[in-house]
């Protein structure tokens, strides 16, 4: 939380006081800090020095322009999971020779755009997918670089809706059905199979899974390379998790000294696909309060930002830090809910909150990755604003949306 500290009582991001963004900007608003993007990138970067690498920011954590633009200046890849994203990301200026292309259900249009920007690879998921890759490479001329996902078959010890390495899930390929298909690829005449990917899932906060899943996927790239395949990358995903409460998260150096021999065993080039590591604790979400009320024994801090505008805490159960923008504010049992009308709309639930009254202004931390980017319009509410600071510099780098924002693209037939 260094970007994110009280000065002279005042809570700031850098060198801005959050005072001055909520005031210029209005709340709610999503405020990511350059120097922390950028410390978390090199963080990462750093843990994988001495083994040929190249780390990719998954592009769905945070996939504002700005962030990603300032994450491909820095040297990031992209890990991409959508046409839409595949669009944002050339747009902000990745080298496509960095992009790869994960999900399992990339429709013909989306894989003809990666074949169009000439990515560095697909993360395949299935026989069909591969299938039709060979298909449309062929009719466009183009060659389709490959990998494999591999579902290894390993619990990560997450949250069940972000684990997506056990043997249920929908992604990737059962291990045991890689090399049947690695082998009919071999017919394949416009498809280059030169990796092996696994991602086990999202906020991570073990080691041992990540190398029982790497020993897996490592073992396939030396069995598929034993079969005439010319397997140059190990991409060994994202998933690293961060420190919402109290978790004792590993950090990238522990992450990858424990996997290291692997790696450099394999010979291979290491991908990896940070989103949250990188952009979770750059960005705080900045919120209005509204009103106080209780009922019965319960209180309520009733704010201007809600489940649209951040679902972690109604998705998953998630914990966010709630600060005061001034320190030393008084602490009171209370729910921190939204405008939305549902009553799974809270953003902190029965907790010790800064006892902020109506117009105060509070910061929900660790919110720059799966924040804006899972934000929605339910209840026809305008998207917040976004917020990039670098030191005492801020620039809105999104602007709140309004209201023909809401109705856009809509229509109103003749026969009405
Ligand atoms: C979501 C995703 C990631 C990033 O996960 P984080 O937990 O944000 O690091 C990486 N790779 C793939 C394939 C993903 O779907």
């Amino acid at each position: 939380m260094d970007e994110f500290h009280y000065r002279g009582g005042v809570l700031h991001c850098e060198d801005v006081p959050l005072h001055e963004i909520a005031r210029g900007a209005g709340t709610p608003a999503y405020v990511y800090s350059y120097a922390a993007l950028e410390r978390a990138y090199r963080e990462v970067e750093e843990a994988f020095s001495g083994l040929d690498h190249l780390v990719c920011f998954a592009v769905k954590a945070n996939g504002n322009l700005a962030v990603l633009r300032a994450l491909a200046s820095l040297g990031a890849g992209a890990d991409i999971v959508s046409g839409g994203e595949l669009y944002r990301a050339m747009r902000a200026g990745f080298d496509p020779k960095k992009v790869v292309f994960a999900g399992v259900g990339k429709t013909e249009q989306e894989l003809k755009a990666g074949l169009g920007e000439r990515i560095l690879m697909f993360n395949v998921e299935s026989a069909g997918e591969l299938e039709h890759l060979e298909r449309l490479a062929h009719l466009h001329g183009k060659r389709a670089r490959v990998a494999l996902r591999i579902n290894p078959g390993v619990d990560p010890g997450t949250h069940e809706h972000i684990s997506t390495g056990n043997v249920e899930s929908k992604f990737g390929i059962p291990a045991d059905e890689a090399l049947s298909l690695a082998e009919r690829a071999k017919g394949f005449r416009c498809v280059d199979l030169i990796g092996v990917h696994q991602h086990i899932g999202s906020q991570i906060v073990k080691v041992a899974p990540y190398v029982e899943s790497v020993e897996r996927s490592a073992a396939l790239v030396d069995e598929l390379r034993s079969r005439g395949f010319d397997i140059r990358y190990l991409n060994i995903g994202g998933g690293l998790g961060i420190r919402y409460r109290d978790e004792e998260t590993p950090s990238p150096a522990e992450l990858v000294e424990a996997i290291r021999p692997t790696l450099a065993a394999s010979g291979a080039k290491i991908l990896c696909e940070m989103g949250r590591y990188i952009a979770g604790p750059a960005g705080a979400l900045l919120t209005g309060v509204l009103y106080r009320k209780r009922s019965g024994e319960r209180s309520f801090i009733v704010a201007d930002a809600g489940m649209n505008d951040l679902i972690r805490p109604s998705l998953y159960g998630a914990y966010h830090e709630v600060l005061p923008l001034d320190e030393g504010a008084d602490q009171t049992r209370a729910d921190l809910v939204g405008p939305v009308c549902e009553s799974g709309d809270f953003l902190a639930r029965d907790r010790d909150l800064p006892d902020a009254r109506e117009g105060d202004v509070l910061a929900v931390m660790n919110a720059g990755a799966y924040g804006f980017s899972m934000a929605s319009n339910y209840n026809s509410r305008p998207r917040p604003a976004e917020v990039l600071v670098r030191e005492d510099r801020w620039a809105v780098v999104r602007e709140r949306e309004h209201y023909p924002d809401l109705i856009r693209g809509e229509l109103v037939p003749a026969f009405l």
